[in-house]
C-alpha cells in the first residue's frame, strides 16, 4: 500500500535522507529505529509533505504522493498525530472529536466513525460530555489520538508516542495501534526511541542511520541482530 523507492529529501541545500526504499502493507505496524539525528522524523516530513522530496516515489495505494501538499496527503488517508495535544479545552471531548473531521466525507461519515473510534478507546464515549480541560492527561492524550483517527485513516503515522507520555498511556496508545492494525486493516508507521517497545508492537522495522536503510528484517530478526542488541538495546 505505501511504497516508498528511492526517495532522498533534506532541508534547502542540505541532504538528509539518501534513496530510501520501504514499503509498508495493509494492517502492517512498521518500526522505524534509528538514534538521534538519524532522519527517522524528516522521513515521516517527506511521506506527510510537510517537506518535498528532491527525488524518489511515495506510492499509496497506487497514488503518487511525493510532489503533493499535506491536504492531499490527508485526503489520501494518511494521519499523523500531532504532538502535544492542541485540543480546545472548554470544548467537551464529542465536540473535540467533531472538530477532527477535517472534509466533506470525514463530515458525512462522522456518527458512523464515531462508533469505530469509541470502540477502540471505550472510556471517552463514557466521557464525550466532559469538557476536554478536565480529563487526565493520559485522556486527553487520548483525545488528541481519537480526534486524528476520526476520518478511519488508512495509514497511522506515530512519530515518538513515548516522549512525554506515561508508560502505561503509551502503552495503551500502541495496544490501540495493534488492535487497529489486525482487526481494521490500518497500517501503522511507528518511530519510537524505546526500541524494545517498538520491536514488541511492530510486525517489521528499518533501522535507520545517517539518512539511509542501514537494516531491514522481521521484528523477531532485528530483536536477534548483533547489531541491534549492541547499538540500540544495550545487549
Ligand atoms: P530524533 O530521534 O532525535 O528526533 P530523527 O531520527 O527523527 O532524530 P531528524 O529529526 O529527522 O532525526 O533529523 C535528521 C537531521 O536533520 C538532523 O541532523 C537534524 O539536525 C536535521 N534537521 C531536522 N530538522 C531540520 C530543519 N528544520 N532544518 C535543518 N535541518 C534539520
Amino acid at each position: 500500500m505505501l511504497k516508498v523507492t528511492d526517495l532522498s529529501a533534506g532541508y534547502g541545500a542540505i541532504n538528509i535522507l539518501w534513496n530510501l526504499n520501504f514499503e509498508i502493507g495493509d494492517g502492517e505496524i512498521v518500526a522505524f529505529l534509528g538514534s538521534n539525528g538519524a532522519g527517522k522524523t524528516t522521513t515521516v516530513r517527506a511521506v506527510t509533505g510537510l517537506i518535498r522530496p528532491s527525488s524518489g516515489s511515495v506510492q499509496f495505494n497506487g497514488q503518487e504522493l511525493a510532489r503533493k501538499n499535506s491536504r492531499a496527503i490527508l485526503d489520501a488517508g494518511i494521519v499523523q498525530v500531532p504532538e502535544g495535544r492542541q485540543l480546545f479545552t472548554d470544548m467537551t471531548v464529542l465536540e473535540n472529536l467533531e472538530m477532527g473531521a477535517f472534509n466533506k466525507p470525514t463530515r458525512e461519515a462522522f456518527k458512523e466513525n464515531l462508533k469505530t473510534v469509541y470502540k477502540w478507546f471505550p472510556k471517552l464515549e463514557e466521557r464525550a460530555n466532559q469538557s476536554a480541560g478536565t480529563l487526565s492527561g493520559g485522556e486527553q492524550q487520548m483525545v488528541a489520538v481519537a480526534r486524528a483517527l476520526i476520518g478511519i485513516p488508512k495509514l497511522l503515522i506515530l512519530d515518538e508516542p513515548s516522549l512525554g507520555l506515561a508508560p502505561n498511556i503509551v502503552d495503551d496508545i500502541l495496544a490501540v495501534a495493534t488492535s487497529m492494525a489486525k482487526n481494521d486493516g490500518i497500517s501503522v508507521m511507528l518511530v519510537e526511541q524505546d526500541i524494545t517497545k517498538a520491536l514488541a508492537c511492530a510486525d517489521r522495522g528499518y533501522v535507520i542511520e545517517n539518512g539511509k536503510i542501514a537494516l531491514e528484517g522481521t521484528s523477531a530478526s532485528l530483536s536477534a541482530n548483533e547489531h541491534v542488541k549492541k547499538a540500540y538495546l544495550g545487549i
